[in-house]
């Protein structure tokens, strides 16, 4: 599995469809304070699923949405898509290209997609679920969370080995299957 590129539109400093593409080894994003980089690893953050508003350091979910300058007014909604190369089919789809798209209007309106097609917050879940790269996945290391998993409570602890160990699928289906 690659990320080949991530495509940003309306979040946050992006005004403009911005698509940065990722090639095999390290990609390094450089600039000065306050111009935007963290704000890729949330969009990224965000397409994968995240709801935590203080994970993606707002206030409300409304905060992604650029919000204007004075030579530039507000976005009505946000966009991001992550593509991935699935030709291994590390990801439970039978496609070569993984396109996951999550949308967001002013009005509170949310949208996922999976090539197009809308989907559930849960069906995107459970697509990366066990990958690694999914919301609860350890592939955005943000700043703190190596303290916070190394003084995290045992069982905490535990999940994030579960899902690196790639159980966490089985655990959740156990759960799906009892509460039915
Ligand atoms: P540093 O080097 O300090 O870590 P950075 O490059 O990581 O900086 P970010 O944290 O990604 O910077 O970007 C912060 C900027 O994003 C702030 O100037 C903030 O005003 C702007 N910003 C955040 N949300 C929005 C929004 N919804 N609309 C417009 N700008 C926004
Ligand atoms: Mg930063």
């Amino acid at each position: 599995m690659l990320i080949r590129s991530l495509e940003i539109q309306g979040f946050k400093t992006f005004p403009d469809k911005t698509v940065l593409q990722f090639n095999r080894g390290i990609t390094a994003v450089v600039g000065p304070n306050g111009s935007g980089k963290s704000n890729i690893s949330d969009a990224v953050r965000w397409v994968l699923g995240e709801q935590s508003v203080k994970t993606l350091r707002c206030t409300k979910m409304e905060d992604v949405i650029f919000n204007g300058t004075p030579q530039r007014k507000a976005q009505g909604f946000a966009e991001v898509t992550l593509n991935i190369d699935n030709r291994d089919r590390q990801l439970p789809f039978d496609k070569d290209e993984v396109a996951v798209t999550r949308r967001y209007y002013r009005s509170g309106e949310s949208e996922y997609l999976i090539n197009k097609a809308a989907v559930r917050l849960r069906d995107v879940n459970e697509l990366f679920m066990d990958t690694g790269l999914g919301r609860d996945g350890y592939s955005v290391i943000g700043q703190g969370r190596i303290d916070a998993i190394v003084s995290a409570r045992s069982e905490d602890r535990r999940e994030i080995f579960e899902e690196a160990a790639g159980i966490s699928r089985y655990r959740y289906r156990k759960a799906e299957s009892e509460h039915r």
